[in-house]
Order: C-alpha cells, then sequence, then structure tokens
C-alpha cells in the first residue's frame, strides 16, 4: 500500500533529470500517486513523465511566472483527472551573486521564478481545493532563508525564499479553514544539478564542516519529506517549515 494511493499530485519545475523535483515525482509515483509534471519545456516534461513507475502520469509546458498559464495547467488537468489533491512548488532559479552584482533582471528573475511562481500556481489551483475542501501544498524554501547568503544563491535567492515562508504561512492561516494545509521545506546543502561540479575541494570541505552529520543530502532525502508533508501522515501540519539539512542549524 502507497502512501498516496489513488491520489494526484502536481509538481513544478520537476523535468531537471537529477532535480528535487523528479526525485519527488518518481517517489510519489512509487507510493500510488497520478503525478503531472510541469516544467519549461513540453518535450522535457514529457520525458520525465514518461520516465516514472505506473501509469497515467502526465507532462505539461507550464512557465509558473506567467498566472494564465499555471490556470491552463490546473485546469486541463482537473478536466482530465477529475481532481487534483497535491501540489509541490518546486520550480526555481538561483544566481550566485554578492550584493552588489544583483541588476534589476537578476532580482525581478530570482523573484520571479521562486516567489511568484509560487503564489501564481497555488491560485490557480485554490479554487478547485477549496471546491473539494482538501488540498496539501508543499512549498520549496531553502537553508538561505533561515541563515541568509550560502554559495549556490545570492541575497535576492535568501530573499525569494524567505518569502515563500511567509507566503507558506500566511497562506496556510487563511485556507485553513478550508481545508487546505500548505507547509514548507528547506532543504541544506542537496548534491543536484545546482550543486554538482561547482565547488573547488577546499569550498567543498568547508561546506561540509557546517554539516553535523558531515554529508550533503540527497535528492532522495528532500523527496521523502516532501512525502511526508504531502500525504496524510502529516495531517495536523499546516502552515510549518521542515528542515532537510543534516543538522546545519543547530
Ligand atoms: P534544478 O535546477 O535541478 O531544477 C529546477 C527546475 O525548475 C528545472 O527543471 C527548470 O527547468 C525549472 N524551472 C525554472 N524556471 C521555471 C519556470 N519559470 N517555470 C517552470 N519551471 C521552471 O533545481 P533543484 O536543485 O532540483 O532545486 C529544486 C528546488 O529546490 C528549487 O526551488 C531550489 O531553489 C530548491 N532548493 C535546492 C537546493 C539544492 O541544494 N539543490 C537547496 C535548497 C533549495
Amino acid at each position: 500500500m502507497g502512501l498516496l494511493d489513488g491520489k494526484f499530485a502536481v509538481v513544478t519545475g520537476a523535468a531537471s533529470p537529477r532535480g528535487l523535483g523528479k526525485a519527488t515525482a518518481k517517489l510519489f509515483a512509487e507510493h500510488g500517486a497520478t503525478v503531472a509534471i510541469l516544467d519549461l519545456d513540453l518535450a522535457q516534461a514529457e520525458a520525465a513523465a514518461a520516465d516514472l513507475p505506473g501509469a497515467g502520469h502526465v507532462g505539461l509546458a507550464c512557465n509558473v511566472t506567467d498566472l494564465a498559464a499555471c490556470q491552463a495547467a490546473a485546469d486541463a488537468l482537473v478536466a482530465k483527472w477529475g481532481a487534483v489533491d497535491i501540489l509541490v512548488n518546486n520550480a526555481g532559479i538561483t544566481q550566485p551573486l554578492k550584493i552588489m552584482e544583483i541588476g534589476p533582471k537578476n532580482y525581478e528573475d530570482v523573484l520571479d521564478v521562486n516567489l511568484r511562481g509560487t503564489l501564481y500556481m497555488t491560485q490557480a489551483l485554490i479554487p478547485h481545493f477549496r471546491s473539494r475542501k482538501s488540498g496539501s501544498v508543499v512549498n520549496l524554501s531553502s537553508v538561505s532563508a533561515q541563515r541568509g547568503g550560502g554559495i549556490f544563491g545570492g541575497p535576492h535567492y535568501s530573499a525569494a525564499k524567505a518569502g515563500i515562508l511567509g507566503l507558506t504561512k500566511a497562506m496556510a492561516r487563511e485556507l485553513a479553514p478550508d481545508g487546505i494545509r500548505l507547509n514548507a521545506l528547506c532543504p541544506g546543502f542537496i548534491a543536484t544539478d545546482i550543486t554538482a561540479g561547482k565547488l573547488t575541494d577546499a569550498q567543498r570541505a568547508s561546506v561540509l564542516e557546517g554539516i553535523p552529520m558531515g554529508r550533503a543530502g540527497t535528492a532522495l532525502d528532500v523527496a521523502g519529506c516532501a512525502l511526508f508533508l504531502a500525504s496524510d501522515l502529516s495531517a495536523y501540519c499546516t502552515g510549518t517549515e521542515v528542515d532537510v539539512n543534516g543538522g546545519s542549524l543547530i
């Protein structure tokens, strides 16, 4: 028996083969969910969906910074499946810039994909979730929101991810009476394409020194927590942030 048997899940930004979204979509499918992978490129989204275990998964092109595109994707999935139970707002970009290197376009792009995209995709599904008095939303924040900076994202990335924490709590408070839960995940240093091959040996050693568990996280480490938050195991959790960081904040 899977934790998500009979559930329909949407995961944004899940076409990246080694990414957290793809690992989450795969674990959800292994637990019985039918999954829609939303990403910028239709062919990549469809290929990622075809790669999931089980049948009925869907790949759709959807730029999450475009509200009309989010609504079109939500409407298409509700029409096709009759229901959506779970949304994982995973699409995100980083730019490793220092304060004075951040230009208007950098700021717009990072805030748009991470923060605006999280709001828009959630807004697109709220009417449906409300009509069913049910829905679980998992938003990808980051340890960068909690302690600032980090090697991979600039201050604007920290701001966007901190914004996601505020957005998650505010929406969780407003939507709790409607039976809709929203929670955030804060991954630390996770081995994905964002982090692969971008560190010198000295930088890597310094990062690992700050992690009590002494290793980078894996995409599966994050997917497991997403599964907990998406499923009924976390039925009494809303507005929370779950740290997946090997103890980095202890
Ligand atoms: P990734 O780059 O592997 O995947 C991100 C995906 O988002 C890509 O498939 C990309 O095409 C998609 N995307 C980008 N812009 C989009 C848009 N406008 N609309 C739809 N899709 C879009 O990244 P990842 O490492 O898997 O990270 C996933 C999430 O987890 C991100 O939100 C990231 O900020 C967060 N995160 C990652 C780490 C880490 O160490 N990897 C740590 C903390 C938080």
